[in-house]
């Protein structure tokens, strides 16, 4: 058997029809830019997260880069962040100019650190990117009330995180500002790339739309040098068709989740942490163990995709050598990037696959137990 750690053309073609019947509506009219389907679906997705204003761009990282613009973040500002989060979170922070603070991650559920967040507080401290991992809130309670005391703006990265819930409220609705992706693998995915910025504040929502299209206040008139960081018709005609499946293929995930768990209890490995109050989405499942290296050979020979997210944290990418940052502890960070391994998530997983890649992962786990035991 053949398993990918995730299969893209089996959420396409339940949808393949609808796909180009919307795809030639589109094309008919030729109306390819700054049309209706990026402006309702703008107002759906705002809805769906149970926030005020969102305002599509590009992609997360456009998103990500676009929320700090609109808060005025730049040379001089601090901006915290997990290390162990994809490379973009931090991108985004030092392309404002800003400096990036990296801090470590909670040993449970690998999202920021609170105390660690708490402790790299500084005068310069003006944002913080909590990264909701893997598809589990960030403790966000904690972190909003600090950082609403010390005047710090929260910017949540929610780019995995699309309908997942922090004590019954979504994912992007709880800082100033979130960043979403719709890149193709996120749980709610274009057929290319695509973002948004959600939030409840105005000023915000206006700026990213001014930024967005070039700074322009009305045809030939620049107020501000922006970008083009607009989101397209066709990305956003195929992010109107699946938004109402979010639910039911998120629930899937979580189906999914549970059937995972289940299986490898009682074996030699971790699996992903939930905290009460929380709903996961799920859009990353990664097991822990200290045999990682092994297992993962063992499952890719198999024919079982998987991935490690992340081998490289932040705080250890070349990348970051010219540009300003601090490093904090990184204990758990260091360690689970070693134990850390993906393994398929996708909501067309079916139980004849799910078994067979939990029989692989026990099987493993048992004929390394039996190898310890004689050696
Ligand atoms: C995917 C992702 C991004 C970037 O989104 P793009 O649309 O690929 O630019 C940012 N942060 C996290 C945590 C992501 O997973």
């Amino acid at each position: 058997m053949r398993i990918p750690l995730i299969d893209l053309q089996a959420g396409f073609r339940p949808i393949r029809e609808e796909v180009f019947r919307r795809f030639d509506a589109v094309l008919e009219t030729m109306q390819l830019l700054n049309g209706p389907n990026v402006e309702a679906f703008e107002k759906e997705f705002a809805a769906y997260c149970g926030s005020r204003h969102g305002v599509a761009v590009s992609s997360g990282t456009d998103a990500l880069c676009a929320a700090l613009w609109a808060l005025d973040i730049g040379p001089g500002d601090e901006v915290v962040a997990p290390s162990h989060t994809f490379f973009a979170t931090i991108e985004a922070i030092l392309l404002s100019g800003a400096t990036a603070v990296l801090v470590d991650v909670e040993a449970g559920t690998l999202t920021m650190d609170f105390e660690a967040f708490r402790a790299a507080i500084t005068p310069s401290t003006r944002a913080v990117i909590p990264v909701h991992v893997y598809g589990h809130p960030a403790e966000m309670g904690p972190i909003t009330t600090l950082a609403r005391a010390r005047g710090i703006h929260v910017i949540e990265d929610a780019a995995q995180a699309h309908g997942a819930l922090y004590q019954g409220k979504r994912c992007g609705s709880l800082g100033d500002a979130s960043a979403f992706s719709f890149y193709c693998t996120k749980n709610l995915g274009a057929f290319g790339e695509a973002g948004m910025v959600t939030t409840d504040d105005d000023k915000v929502a206006e700026k990213v739309r001014l930024l967005r299209h070039h700074g322009q206040v009305s045809r030939y008139e620049h107020a501000k040098i922006g970008r083009n960081l607009r989101m397209d018709e066709l990305q956003a005609s195929v992010l109107r068709l699946r938004l109402p499946d979010l639910e039911r293929r998120n629930q899937r995930r979580q189906e999914i989740a549970a059937q995972y768990a289940a299986a490898l209890a009682g074996h030699d490995v971790q699996v992903p942490t939930e905290w009460s109050g929380c709903r996961s989405v799920h859009h990353v499942y990664a097991i822990r163990t200290s045999k990682r290296d092994a297992l993962q050979d063992f499952l890719e020979r198999a024919g079982i995709g998987t991935g490690v997210h992340y081998k490289v944290p932040g705080h250890l990418q070349a990348a970051l050598r010219d540009y300003p940052h601090r490093v904090e502890s990184m204990t758990v960070t260091e360690s689970v990037r070693h134990e850390v391994l993906s393994i398929p998530m996708f909501p067309e997983l079916t139980d004849a696959q799910i078994h067979y890649i939990t029989d692989h992962i026990v099987r493993f786990l048992e004929q390394s137990t039996l190898h310890a035991a004689h050696a």
